[in-house]
């Protein structure tokens, strides 16, 4: 857990109060000390987790970075009366750190999605940036941790992002980091696919409207019973507020 970053509690899940920039240049500031850690980019979704599910909860809250990936959080966080400054976006927030990675001659390595998503986006992003370095890439759907952590490990990647869904990302950062001899890790979903070209982000409209969400749920109507867990956790949070309930992040 990070203390040097302001941060706010939500539902006892700690959210790093920080903009896209100071994000950014916290993680360059870790790299270029060789500091440890991973990152973590709660939507309304993992949130709602990390309520429920202490195991989780701990495992967020034992973040180096966790920055507000959602419209809902960053709304939860104004009903409790601790507005966030902005949301920062996991896929966004990974993409922004290449060019720093270029900079401190490090390299990147990917780790999952279907067979062929993670070479595809090592490919796109390579081209976006040139002298990227990309020290290897495996898809997501292994069996055994040990398929895939000496690559990891024999690669010398500085950093990861790890694309398994939320939360077995989250719990396979914290299990894994110091094996794989990474410095950072990112646990940022279905970043891979957009990076890959396999999916779309929505139209920057609807990332401006907060209605990201909304997009997603046209393009995939089979997530929306994952997505229910919105307005149940807005309307969660406007319970507490009126209870007056008290969280801690402390472990
Ligand atoms: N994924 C994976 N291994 C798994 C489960 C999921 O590599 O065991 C990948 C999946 O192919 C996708 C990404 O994780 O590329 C994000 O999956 P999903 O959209 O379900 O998760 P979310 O990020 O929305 O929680």
């Amino acid at each position: 857990m990070d203390n040097s970053l302001p941060a706010v509690n939500i539902m006892g899940v700690r959210i790093h109060n920080v903009t896209m920039q100071e994000a950014l240049a916290h993680l360059s500031g870790m790299l270029s000390r060789g500091e440890r850690g991973y990152v973590v980019t709660p939507n309304a979704e993992i949130v709602y987790l990390g309520r429920r599910d202490e195991a989780a909860r701990e495992v967020l809250n034992g973040a180096a970075l966790s920055v507000p990936d959602g419209i809902g959080v960053v709304r939860a966080a104004s009903v409790y009366g601790t507005p966030v400054r902005e949301k920062v976006a996991g896929v966004e927030l990974a993409e922004n750190l290449l060019p720093e990675l270029v900079a401190q001659e490090k390299s990147l390595y990917i780790l999952g999605a279907k067979p062929g998503v993670a070479e595809r986006a090592a490919k796109n992003l390579t081209q976006k940036y040139p002298g990227l370095k990309i020290a290897g890439v495996h898809d997501g759907y292994f069996k055994e941790d040990a398929e895939v952590l000496p690559g990891i490990r024999e690669s010398g990647a500085a950093v990861c992002f790890v694309c398994l869904g939320c939360p077995k990302q989250e719990f396979w950062m914290r299990k894994n980091l110091e094996a794989s001899g990474c410095c950072l890790m990112l646990g940022v979903g279905g970043s891979v696919d957009i990076y890959a070209g396999e999916a779309q982000r929505a139209p920057k409209i609807f990332i401006r409207l907060g209605l990201e969400w909304f997009y997603r749920l046209l393009r995939q109507p089979s997530r929306i019973g994952r997505m229910m867990s919105l307005p149940k956790f807005l309307l969660l949070a406007m319970g507490d507020r009126i209870t007056g309930k008290k969280w801690s992040d402390e472990k």
